[in-house]
């Protein structure tokens, strides 16, 4: 279990929507919230295994193109979780998505979690600049939120996709409490004809409404902790040279190895 302790001196996220409640009374342990995965780290490869770890994050991260959530690394058949309380509001195959498990947040404690667990995770874009990868153009890259999320919403969903397998003990309108297990990652709803499985991962999304595109949707790296230290930064020149990472992966980042040999054996 990770202590959230250590973050907290670097202060309050300031969100530019909505009327702002006061959480500072509520009180969050580790066993209020599980992250998605055991080990939290942005896939750094894409499926082509191109290295662009910003292609992972959350916004217009994609020459442009929207990316709805964040792609966390993930073995296929790696164990997933609650995040928090709710229901399970639809298990299903989707275009893109694969087999899909969303889970439905209404509780007010577990949407108060929510919100102190962004406070105290204190994430900061890493990616808002992005090199496009055709012309070189310098453009807007990761957002930290998409059109009409309200981040005083009284609903949450939380999306996890290219699922492997659904848990056995749940269906559609179960209860889950943090941390049961609800499926193991996979590949499923990659089309494979354009890509191979260099970068297997979770696509984990966060957002007020079932909607399209960005809309309602929040940037997932604002509640996960990832395994590698949140200040690394890699601007979008560091991003495009694969020998970068290596040379990092070498140096100071042996987390990502496991990446690395994916990368390369598949
Ligand atoms: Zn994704």
């Amino acid at each position: 279990m990770k202590s959230l302790a250590y973050n907290t001196k670097h202060g309050k996220t300031h969100v530019k929507c909505g009327v702002k409640k006061d959480l500072s009374n509520i009180q969050i342990s580790d066993k209020d919230w599980h992250d998605p995965l055991d080990k939290m780290q942005i896939a750094i490869f894409m499926q082509s295994g191109g290295y662009a770890p910003y292609w992972s994050g959350f916004g217009h991260v994609r020459n442009g193109s929207k990316h709805q959530g964040v792609d966390l690394f993930a073995e296929p058949g790696t164990r997933v979780y609650a995040c928090l309380e709710g229901i399970v509001y639809s298990m299903s195959e989707l275009k893109g998505y694969g087999k899909t498990i969303i889970l439905e947040i209404t509780s007010n404690t577990a949407i108060n979690i929510l919100k102190k667990r962004k406070e105290t995770i204190n994430y900061k874009l890493l990616y808002p600049k992005i090199k496009h990868t055709v012309n070189n153009s310098i453009i807007d890259g990761e957002q930290a939120f998409g059109p009409n999320y309200d981040e005083n919403s009284n609903v949450f969903y939380i999306y996890y996709a290219h699922l492997d397998k659904y848990a056995t003990d749940i269906s559609v309108g179960s209860k889950v409490k943090v941390g049961d297990i609800i499926g193991a990652t996979g590949t499923t709803g990659i089309d494979e004809t354009k890509s191979k499985h260099k970068g297997p991962h979770l696509h984990f999304e966060i957002t007020t409404q079932i909607a399209k595109g960005l809309t309602g949707r929040v940037n997932p790296s604002f509640f996960i902790q990832y395994d590698i230290p949140t200040n690394t930064k890699y601007t979008y020149n560091s991003c495009v040279d694969y020998t970068i990472i290596k040379k990092n992966i070498n140096d100071y980042l042996p987390i990502y190895s496991k990446q690395l040999e994916y990368r390369e054996n598949n």
